[in-house]
């Protein structure tokens, strides 16, 4: 099953809104979706997960303590 996630405090590159982008995995490709407006990424699927969790932190998945 195909868990989608908000990803907290994300902004929209589309509508600008924050908070509306989910984020799952889909066929080892990563894919951002916002809901307001439908814009949707992909990106490539050659990463492993410790860069991924880097640029998750880029696109702002984990809000800094
Ligand atoms: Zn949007």
């Amino acid at each position: 099953m195909t868990k989608k996630r908000f990803i907290a405090g994300a902004t929209c590159p589309e509508c600008k809104k924050i908070d509306t982008l989910r984020w799952w995995v889909d066929h080892h490709v990563e894919v951002v979706e916002c809901i307001e407006c439908g814009h949707t990424d992909r990106k490539s699927p050659n990463s492993t997960p410790e860069q991924r969790g880097e640029e998750a932190q880029v696109i702002g998945i984990f809000k800094p303590e």
